[in-house]
């Protein structure tokens, strides 16, 4: 069991986009005296993703500019000016544009930017050591509970009649410790670190991606599915600048998105079914230049590869519950949809800021902010929301992945529709922003 000194109060377990964000988020709002505790292995080393890019909407924009970090981005930060859709066969020699968006939001306020993850990374990282906040090179291996003192002592085989040292001991299911027959919660949960050590907090929080072993551990199931599709995924310099236009072309195969990063630089984000995707890695520069060229055309003129090739396998899924007992799943861990839209990162960050909004409201209130009816509130506002997201952009997936004429006559009309009327191309620009619905406060723009 954890000494005194290494009580704290949100332990959380991943130091990518979303753990870092909350950790800061709690810091501002909470001040030193509330004890946040960042554990991953991978700080301060490199990512497999470090080339890629994200593009981030401009509800996320507004978190990281109430949270002080979008002062360090903005240089490196690429705006999306508009974007264009095309719908065509591969080898067909125009891709005639169906739909395009222009991008604000807000006069003079953009859509989306996009950043490359290294930079974003690197923000966030340099403002939690500016801020003081305990960071840990270290994975969570376990957790367990503290037995509650008012119950007997634990039946032989641990306090569940499972074996106890048990890896894959699942936890109690939540509420089952919270209920008033049962005599009340216990108020911690003990932490386990690879390295050794040992915290006890009051809530732990997954942000530890999409493989979460937080998530397992709680016996925490996932509905959702494999693509069988990949996304490659390069950057790409070219002769004449992309003057802040983001393309997307929808192949029989699946989206191939230009996405501009600064100067004359664009993101690929390719999709192709698997075995094709890493056929095409594996070819040599030259037939891969080819492939890429018979893609992206010419309309930039001569482009050349100025990163690593990566392959991304792609699925769907949503976790079953977004919490249990004392643990809160956030970003990848609770749930990992399509890039067609490029929204996943965005939705794991709005789950900060609401995740954020209710633990400093709970604080402030003086709740246990570990208690199912905090975390009830958590799981409420985001997991419908995450639901309609990741099946819209299943949807759109399926709709675009195919090779079906009909399917392409009935989704350029759709299209061509929508480019035509002012007032729903704003709604979709303003929802895909992050900006529609229940928003929460640090997306507003607002402190917390
Ligand atoms: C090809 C592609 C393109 C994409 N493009 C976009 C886009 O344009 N816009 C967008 O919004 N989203 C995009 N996404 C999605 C986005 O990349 C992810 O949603 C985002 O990276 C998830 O961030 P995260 O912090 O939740 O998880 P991760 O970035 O996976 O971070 C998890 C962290 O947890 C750590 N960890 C793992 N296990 C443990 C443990 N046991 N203990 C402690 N730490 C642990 C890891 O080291 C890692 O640092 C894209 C995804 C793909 C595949």
């Amino acid at each position: 069991m954890p000494g005194r000194e290494n009580h704290i109060d949100v332990l959380i377990a991943g130091g990518g986009f979303a753990g870092f964000t909350l950790a800061i988020a709690l810091r501002q709002a909470l001040g030193p005296t509330f004890s946040v505790t960042v554990a991953d292995p991978m700080l301060g080393r490199s990512h497999f993703d470090d080339e890629r890019a994200s593009a981030i909407v401009a509800s996320v924009r507004r978190l990281f500019d109430a949270l002080g970090i979008w002062e360090a981005l903005a240089g490196e930060a690429q705006p999306i000016l508009d974007m264009a859709v095309t719908d065509s066969r591969l080898d067909d020699a125009m891709r005639p544009t169906f739909l395009t968006f222009g991008g604000e939001v807000e006069p003079g306020e953009p859509f989306a930017h996009m950043i490359e993850n290294r930079f974003l990374i690197g923000a966030l990282e340099a403002k939690a050591r500016a801020l003081d906040i305990d960071l840990r090179a270290s994975a969570v291996k376990d957790f367990s509970y503290p037995p509650l003192e008012r119950e007997g002592p634990p039946p032989a085989g641990g306090r569940d009649g499972v074996d106890s040292q048990s890896p894959l001991r699942p936890p109690r299911a939540l509420h089952a410790r919270s209920s008033p027959s049962r005599g009340g919660s216990g108020d911690s949960v003990d932490i386990e670190l690879a390295d050794g050590g040992a915290l006890s907090a009051r809530l732990l929080v997954a942000a530890d991606g999409a493989r979460s072993l937080i998530r397992e551990r709680a016996d925490i199931a996932v509905h959702g599915w494999n693509y069988g599709q990949s996304a490659i995924v390069i950057n790409v310099s070219h002769e004449r600048p992309h003057d802040g236009r983001a393309i997307e072309h929808f192949l029989p195969a699946g989206p191939f998105a230009i996405l501009p990063l600064k100067g004359n630089r664009s993101s690929i984000v390719w999709t192709e079914n698997a075995a094709e995707a890493e056929r095409l890695v594996g070819l040599p520069d030259d037939a891969f230049h080819d492939e890429l060229e018979r893609r992206f055309k010419l309309h930039l003129g001569e482009i050349t590869a100025v990163s690593a090739r990566r392959v991304h396998p792609l699925g769907f899924f949503v976790a079953r519950s977004f919490i249990a007992d004392r643990i809160a799943l956030v970003g990848d861990a609770a749930h990992v949809i399509h890039p067609i839209a490029g929204q996943g990162l965005n939705m794991g960050l709005k789950d900060v800021a609401a995740l954020a909004e209710v633990i400093v409201d709970a604080a402030r209130l003086g709740l246990d902010l570990g208690d199912a009816n905090v975390l009830e509130r958590y799981q409420r506002w985001r997991r419908f929301d995450t639901m309609t997201m990741g099946l819209a952009t299943d949807g759109l997936n399926r709709l675009f992945s195919n090779r079906s004429d009909v399917l392409r006559f009935v989704r350029d009309v759709g299209l061509g529709l929508v480019d035509r009327v002012p007032n729903l191309k704003h709604f979709f620009i303003r929802e895909a922003a992050g900006l529609v619905g229940e928003v929460p406060k640090l997306m507003r723009g607002e402190s917390l």
